[in-house]
């Protein structure tokens, strides 16, 4: 029998770890992106100052060196190869293409000049090519981040580094440079709900406290708690990290008065309710909130109750970071509510709960954008278990061709990554287009 083959869609550390364990079962497998370059959020998402957590790339292209793998850039489903042609030719196509949408708030004001995604701006300062060429406006010294995830941390952080700092990592050049002529000095990091309910990671909220040039910052009365959530944290039910979370917070409201040029302020309890307009060209110049408090609802979890009573916070930046939802693919099952691929255990279903013969998902688009990037290999794990057993079960049908059938686009396929050094040795990404070098 010939070696089975699986399709690997998206090049991000999901797709990474499903391919090193497929082909560790044997599997020949070609892994396909849309960008002409690998590794998804690990180059475009993961903050540029966070060198070791990019060094995984490693253990990645210890994959891409292994036999009976082959990578395809600059390919996108549904309009470069269509998912039947992926079907016909591989025993498992697997789905790794995250949740590239960002939630949006619905708010009055959101899409003013000078509000942004965080998606956005964490792909401009990541050198994406998509993103290469937005223009963000930094000349307000107030800037507000909307969220308490670690993608918010990312970004309130990124704005007010030392441009040292900024210099020895692999942020794209152009953010280099606009990074260093940015005025922003304040950042606030405003949270719908209490201290006990950031979704911080213990070691992204620490590092809040160790920045060159910027002073952490969280008033007594931010972090007072209240009686449920004390009783949760109180509980055996309560998350390590959040209590722990509050311990650096306590600290943090114990600091002496702040000192350095720049800080980032906590802020918790508030809910935007509009972006407010500043002068005719209507940039922002404002975030109306709401104040809320905490209530258990039916199921007692814990939920952000408005109080009814306002405030306007003044900035001249807005950058909302809560969380992302997935896109549907041409043809493939999606479950609309929670913006993934309908899937069961990583097969992929019918509306009816159905698995499809050969097509699975892993990572965020299978399970929702959460977890750290080791996450993705329990997740991969998983899967690739379900590939397997479908496989034993000769669940997997015999396919014709080795080869897809490409319809071109951009003329040149498999393209290395680009790098340069910098002084400390990191790569630095080039600007890189999507446009491929046409082949002769
Ligand atoms: P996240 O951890 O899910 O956080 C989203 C935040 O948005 C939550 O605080 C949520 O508050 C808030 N939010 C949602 N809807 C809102 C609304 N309408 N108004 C105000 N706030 C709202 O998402 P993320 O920060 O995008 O991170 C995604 C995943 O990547 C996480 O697992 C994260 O740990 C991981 N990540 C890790 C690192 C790292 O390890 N260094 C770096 C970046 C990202 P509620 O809790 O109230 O819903």
């Amino acid at each position: 029998m010939t070696a089975r083959r699986a399709a690997v869609v998206g090049a991000g550390p999901a797709g990474f770890y499903t391919t090193d364990q497929l082909l560790g079962e044997g599997f020949e497998v070609d892994l396909y992106d849309v960008l002409p370059t690998p590794f998804g959020l690990v180059r475009a998402g993961v903050a540029p100052d966070h060198p070791k957590i990019k060094s995984v790339t490693r253990v990645y292209e210890k994959t891409a060196a292994k036999p009976g793998f082959r990578f395809f850039g600059g390919v996108e489903l549904g309009s470069d190869i269509m998912r039947e042609d992926l079907l016909e030719r591989y025993h498992a196509v697997v789905y790794a293409v995250g949740t590239a949408t960002d939630n949006r708030l619905g708010i009055p004001g959101e899409d003013l000049p000078g509000s942004h995604s965080a998606t956005e701006f964490v792909a401009w300062y990541n050198g994406h090519p998509d993103f290469a060429d937005h223009e963000f406006d930094l000349s307000a010294t107030r800037a507000v981040v909307i969220g308490n995830g670690n993608v918010a941390i990312d970004v309130a952080r990124m704005l007010v580094l030392d441009p040292d700092e900024i210099n020895v990592t692999d942020t794209a050049d152009h953010a280099v440079a606009g990074l260093a002529a940015a005025q922003v000095e304040h950042v606030v990091l405003l949270g719908r709900r209490g201290p006990a309910q950031a979704a911080f990671t213990n070691p992204e909220l620490r590092e809040l406290g160790e920045l060159a040039r910027a002073d952490v910052v969280v008033q007594p009365e931010e972090i007072e708690l209240d009686e449920y959530s004390r009783a949760w944290l109180e509980s055996d039910d309560a998350d390590p990290t959040a209590r722990r979370n509050v311990e650096i917070l306590r600290g943090y409201s114990e600091l002496p008065p702040p000192s350095k040029s720049h800080r980032i302020e906590l802020k918790f309890l508030r809910s935007p309710l509009e972006v407010l307009g500043e002068d005719e060209r209507g940039c922002v110049g404002g975030l109306r909130v709401v104040r809320n408090r905490i209530e258990p609802d039916a199921s007692g979890a814990l939920r952000a109750v408005s109080t009814g009573e306002e405030e306007v916070l003044q900035c001249g930046l807005v950058l909302r970071s809560i969380g992302y939802r997935g896109n549907p693919l041409p043809g493939v099952p999606f479950d609309e509510r929670r913006g993934l691929i309908a899937n069961q255990g990583g097969r992929v279903c019918t509306e009816e709960g159905e698995p499809l013969h050969g097509e699975y998902v892993v990572g965020w688009i299978k399970r929702g954008p959460s977890g750290v990037i080791g996450t993705n290999k329990k997740d991969a794990a998983d899967t690739v278990a379900r590939v397997v057993e479908d496989a034993s079960a000769s669940n997997h049908v015999e396919r014709p061709s080795p080869m897809p059938a490409i319809r071109k686009r951009t003329g040149a396929w498999a393209i290395t990554c680009v790098s340069t050094s910098t002084q400390s040795g990191l790569p630095r990404q080039k600007r890189y287009s999507r446009k491929a070098p046409s082949s002769s």
